[in-house]
């Protein structure tokens, strides 16, 4: 079962986006220079359906995009709340941040508008670094178009 430990809302993880973020436990990636080891434990709140739609009815005004942060030990989990949301609200924007390299054959693209891949490397590191090995896909007919280059764009217009 998927659990989250809280959620946030942010204005820089997606382009010209606020979204609530979900972060999600029992992270499986162990990646290097992790930056959110609590994650690993797999505690927290269940994070479905009902939760989901608690999270809509207290920030659906707010937001244009939901963020589901983790999930890679359930990817078909997440596919399954992805698809939900798909459903039940066809206008909010649906994100996937994956620490996996790969997209994992459980998870159907068209689910999502966005989707992070790679696992965080500190001495490459995060999107917004030129030197990333992340990067962010926004999903277009059911094909990822890397638009990693916006943060690094941004990132250059804001130094
Ligand atoms: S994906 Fe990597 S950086 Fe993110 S919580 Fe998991 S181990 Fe940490």
């Amino acid at each position: 079962m998927l659990k989250y430990v809280d959620t946030d809302i942010v204005f820089q993880e997606l382009p010209d986006e606020v979204t609530l973020a979900v972060n999600l436990s029992g992270c499986p990636c162990r990646c290097p220079g992790c930056h959110s080891k609590h994650l690993w434990e797999d505690g927290g709140r269940p994070f479905d359906e009902a939760a989901v739609e608690q999270m809509l009815s207290q920030h659906g005004d707010e937001i244009s995009c939901i963020s589901i942060m983790g999930g890679d030990a359930e990817p078909h989990e997440v596919n399954l709340i992805a698809a939900s949301l798909r459903k039940h609200h066809p206008n909010l924007h649906i994100a996937w941040w994956s620490g996996r390299t790969l997209l994992s054959s459980d998870v159907n693209p068209d689910n999502f508008d966005y989707i992070k891949l790679g696992p965080y490397l500190r001495h490459l590191g995060p999107l917004r670094s030129p030197t990333t090995n992340q990067r962010l896909y926004h999903v277009e007919g059911g094909k990822l178009r890397d638009i990693t280059s916006y943060f690094q764009r941004r990132s250059l217009t804001s130094a």
